[in-house]
């Protein structure tokens, strides 16, 4: 299964998208995360990269195209992959279509996480994550058992920069700007499967599986 998740930031996509590519046995290939790696090593592109995400924009699409293309290239992917956070715009949508076709792979489905507005302020606001397991923990909807630490490891639990108010408002914006017009465009293509993604994680988790076991290939 080659899937896409979309959705707004917060919606869960990271989450979900650890479940459903343990279910299918496909790798999760989340450019947030591959971003992320990229700033705690210290390399050339997480230098790069860690401007635009701290004020809460877009990595530019040449970059980041760049690599996804790499990473999809890697053997685990040749079966399938879950795509988490890339494509992000229309343009980076035409890139993947085209990388796809040069495999003659294409793309299975999009999975569209839906969630309405004030709660993904929320669920971004209270999201705090661990340094040493990057566990996501919420100080409201799932708190560990001591504040500030991380229950699975003992590790600290930070706020992401670009999860601080100011820059969760412009996630948001540049979401609907860039990323929502995805929604469309898979749609029309005939791509596009939606669920609810409010509720429990394992609710949302089986919703997921239940749309998207028609597309295995
Ligand atoms: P995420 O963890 O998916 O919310 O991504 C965190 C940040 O990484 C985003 O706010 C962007 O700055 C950057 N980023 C992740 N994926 C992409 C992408 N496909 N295109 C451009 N920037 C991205």
């Amino acid at each position: 299964m080659r899937l896409v998740l979309v959705g707004p930031p917060g919606a869960g996509k990271g989450t979900q998208a650890e479940f459903i590519a343990e279910h299918f046995g496909i790798p999760k290939v989340s450019t947030g995360d591959i971003f992320r790696a990229n700033v705690s090593g210290g390399t050339d592109l997480g230098r790069l990269a860690k401007k635009y995400m701290d004020a809460g924009d877009l990595v530019p699409d040449e970059v980041t195209n760049a690599m996804v293309r790499d990473r999809l290239a890697q053997p685990d992917a040749a079966d399938g992959f879950l795509l988490d956070g890339f494509p992000r715009n229309v343009s980076q949508a035409g890139e993947l279509d085209d990388m796809l076709d040069e495999i003659g792979a294409p793309l299975s489905v999009v999975l569209d996480l839906e969630v309405e507005h004030d709660e993904v302020v929320k669920r971004l606001s209270g999201r705090r994550t661990c340094k040493k397991c990057g566990h996501v923990w919420h100080l409201e909807y799932d708190p560990p058992a001591t504040p500030g630490i991380c229950d699975r490891c003992g590790g600290d639990l930070y706020q992401r920069d670009d999860d601080h108010p100011d820059t969760v408002r412009h996630r948001l914006e540049v979401y609907a700007a860039q990323t929502a017009p995805l929604i469309d465009f898979y749609r029309e293509r005939d791509k596009l499967v939606s669920i609810d993604a409010l509720g429990a994680v394992e609710d949302v988790t089986e919703r997921a599986i239940t749309v998207l076991t028609p597309h295995q290939d």
